[in-house]
């Protein structure tokens, strides 16, 4: 009998352990579902791919010429770099041109404004949408490494009460 009831506890400890972990990975598959919800559902949010399509509305990249070499579009400002035929370009309102990655990338990066005057390229609020978002991700890394600690935490002590 004893034997049994042995194992009855011990049985009883892997179903805890085993809820335990359950439970935790349904709190964060949860979250991330209502994650991609909200994302979707555009409530005060914007993902990355949202906003780079807003910026190619407002300033459609186009390609690299000769024309635009003899109205002394020489240089991208963010990357120092001389233009080349046929390279994809974005042109602001304050026509400043620089090339459509580089832009891009600072858009994402830092401000929403030209590199070079300071122009805005999108209104405040979709910036501060996006960067709300962005915020909102880097919180979410954090708690859940810190869901990550708590569940191999969990396991290593239920593995140690178990063995
Ligand atoms: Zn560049
Ligand atoms: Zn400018």
């Amino acid at each position: 009998m004893a034997t049994l009831s042995e194992f009855l506890s011990r049985l009883y400890t892997v179903a805890t352990v085993f809820f335990c972990l359950l439970t935790l990975e349904a709190v964060i598959l949860f979250r991330l579902v209502t994650g991609s919800i909200t994302n979707s559902d555009n409530r005060g949010v914007i993902s990355t791919s949202q906003y780079l399509q807003l910026i190619e509305e407002k300033n459609p990249a186009i390609l690299y010429t000769e024309k635009l070499r003899q109205q002394s579009v020489i240089e991208c400002a963010v990357c120092l770099s001389e233009f080349l035929e046929g390279e994809s370009v974005r042109k602001l309102k304050c026509k400043h041109t620089f090339h459509k990655d580089c832009l891009d990338k600072w858009l994402q990066q830092y401000l929403a404004t030209c590199p070079l005057c300071r122009t805005k390229v999108l209104p405040d609020e979709i910036v501060a949408d996006y960067h709300q978002l962005q915020d909102q991700i880097d919180h979410y890394d954090g708690s859940d490494e810190e869901m990550i600690f708590l569940l191999s935490a969990l396991h290593g002590n239920g593995l140690q009460r178990i063995f």
